[in-house]
């Protein structure tokens, strides 16, 4: 493995971070990475903006604005950029919207949802955008790997990891490519 720590950005878009909880799941070789691995922007650090990296793991699809200019960061900022899990692969479960009108779905959820108390759409400026459809990463930006399963186990993580620090291809074993 390369002497010099890489770096490493992880976030979650329209997500339910299941993905990195499954990066964590990688248990004790989490310490072996770790003498390798310097954490950027990500919820193990809590950085808030991402500074140039090496890796970028995204997992979660495009759900609205921020989404969008968060991927276009990391983009620009990372050598090798990873989309993880199947939200950012295809949309996953926030895509389940994609055949509705977002405005029926703003209804829905603040007010004619069962057992609500408010009726009132919020639409503070600072809250972003929702998009027309949720999409996958690689509809805005090159993506360089994918990794797939909701979410991908600990192990494809680690092989994912080991592989890019050897300067290697990764080679995931086909139980470990799982696509539910
Ligand atoms: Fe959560 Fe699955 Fe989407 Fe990962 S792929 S963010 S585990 S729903």
């Amino acid at each position: 493995m390369a002497d010099q720590k890489i770096k490493v950005a992880t976030c979650s878009l329209g997500g339910c971070f299941g993905c990195h909880m499954s990066l964590l799941d990688i248990d004790e070789a989490l310490i072996e990475v770790e003498k390798h691995v310097q954490f950027d922007r990500s919820p193990i650090t809590d950085i808030k903006n991402i500074s140039k990296c090496d890796l970028g793991l995204i997992e979660g699809g495009l759900c609205n604005e921020e989404n969008v200019h968060v991927l276009k960061d990391f983009r620009e900022n990372c050598k090798v950029l990873v989309a993880v899990g199947a939200c950012a692969i295809n949309g996953g479960l926030p895509a389940m919207r994609n055949g509705i009108d977002v405005q029926d779905c703003l209804k829905e959820v603040y007010q004619t949802g069962y057992n609500l108390t408010t009726d009132i759409i919020p639409d503070d400026p600072e809250i972003p955008r929702l998009q027309e459809k949720v999409q996958p990463l690689h509809e805005l930006v090159k993506v360089d790997y994918f990794l797939p399963g909701c979410p991908p186990p600990a192990p494809a993580f680690l092989e994912l990891i080991t592989a890019l620090l050897e300067g290697r291809e990764p080679n995931i074993d086909y139980p470990h490519r799982r696509f539910d």
